[in-house]
């Protein structure tokens, strides 16, 4: 996705108005209809209409008259919420260039004052697995918050909470930075993606480090559950850093088990193909762990410390509820061993758009609403002290 900030410049306070009463409106609509836009960013002189023009224009906003007349956010209009808060805190002043493209997320280099170089991620959840959201409809029906936005928010938050966290711990994680909607800014790791690394010098230790790290992690009573080259980076001394981190799951998870196994079998499957390192075991052979103690690690038998994520996670501003929605959704990640997978791909971006009984009564938004939203614009736009939201 490509990243104009440039237009972040032309933008008045009206725009990011409009943009916000948007945003807002979507708490309640797929499709936020024209007048309840309007109704909201309250401009004078149906000044709300040429800014909707000029946000469409900038592709900020999508357009929907299939039903009525309304608007919707697109990724870029959210991002450019996100970004126009985060640089109003003084958390940064640029957007350089796109350094990561992930399964369901956009990685920016972003500089600032200082000169200072972070990583700025924007979730993307629902990117590649509309299909997912769908088919959780039944759920979704009562929640129509329950949407790319909001995914895209709790996968932010949750992926903030745990850096944070793991940091305090003494994992080897970015430094988490600070965090609004969508987005995570945090520490640029110096390194490269692990599966870039052709050769090692000590692919023995290196193995034993990350392995080490899986099984630290469950005895704090986690899995990162998408443990594998992709995840792990690694710089020219061979030093590891662990990154995304949306999809981890508590060791009381039901499905614990076979998460933490998938985790190691990863690394041993990277490990024996790029590095020829032998392990007792086949690694295709899914029950052969039996003499293979040495080298992988059992779930059974390691010591878990239980409710890490209920205790300090909540305490960071991630809830047990909003842990339970997201994980709702991850499991039917495509990828995650889930049936249906291919079919459909082209369907993603229509099935944002398609909400069959979406209830567009604007009587929903109230007074309380209203004022949420002006102190929400002022936040967004021309405040110097923002409270800050996830930190
Ligand atoms: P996704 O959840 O979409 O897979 P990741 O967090 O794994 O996103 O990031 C995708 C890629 O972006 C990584 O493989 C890595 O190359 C790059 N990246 C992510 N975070 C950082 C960071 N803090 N520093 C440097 N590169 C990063
Ligand atoms: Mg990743």
């Amino acid at each position: 996705m490509k990243l104009d900030v440039n237009v972040l410049r032309y933008l008045s306070k009206d725009d990011f108005r409009v943009l916000t009463a948007v945003e807002m409106g979507m708490r309640n609509h797929e499709i936020v209809p024209v007048e309840l836009i309007d109704r909201i960013a309250s401009l004078r002189h149906g000044g709300t209409y040429k800014v909707l023009k000029n946000l469409l224009k900038h592709k900020l906003l999508h357009h929907d008259a299939s039903k009525y007349d309304g608007f919707r956010l697109t990724y870029l209009g959210y991002d450019f919420l996100a970004i126009k808060t985060m640089v109003n805190r003084g958390v940064f002043s640029s957007v350089g260039r796109q350094i990561g493209v992930g399964k369901e997320s956009d990685i920016f280099e972003v500089a600032n004052e200082d000169g200072t170089i972070m990583a700025m991620k924007l979730h993307r959840l629902g990117r590649t697995s509309f299909r997912a959201v769908k088919s959780k409809r039944d759920y979704l029906r009562h929640r129509s918050s329950f949407s790319w936005l909001y995914l895209s928010r709790l996968a932010a938050l949750k992926e903030f909470a745990f850096m944070k966290a793991l940091q305090e711990h003494g994992f080897p994680v970015p430094n988490a930075v600070d965090c609004n909607r969508h987005c995570v800014i945090m520490s640029l790791v110096q390194g490269y993606p692990f599966v870039q690394v052709k050769q090692l010098q000590n692919p023995d230790i290196v193995f034993e480090k990350i392995i080490g790290i899986v099984v630290r992690l469950a005895e704090h009573g986690l899995i990162h559950c998408d443990f594998n080259e992709f995840n792990i980076m690694i710089d020219d001394d061979e030093n590891i850093t662990i990154i995304d981190f949306p999809q981890m799951v508590s060791v009381s998870h039901r499905n614990a088990e076979m998460y933490f196994d998938r985790d190691v079998e990863c690394i041993i499957k990277f490990f024996s193909k790029r590095f020829n390192l032998s392990f007792e075991t086949n690694a295709d052979d899914s029950d052969s762990d039996a003499e293979s103690d040495t080298v992988k690690p059992r779930f059974s038998s390691i010591k878990k410390a239980s409710g890490f994520l209920d205790k300090e996670l909540s305490a960071s501003g991630f809830s047990k509820k909003e842990q339970d929605d997201i994980e709702k959704f991850i499991e039917k990640k495509p990828g995650s061993d889930d049936e249906e997978e291919e079919e459909e791909e082209e369907e993603e971006e229509e099935e944002i758009e398609d909400d069959e009984d979406e209830d567009h009564d604007s009587s929903k938004l109230n007074a309380s609403d209203i004022q949420k939203f002006d102190s929400l614009c002022s936040l967004t736009m021309d405040d110097d002290h923002e409270q800050p939201e996830a930190s």
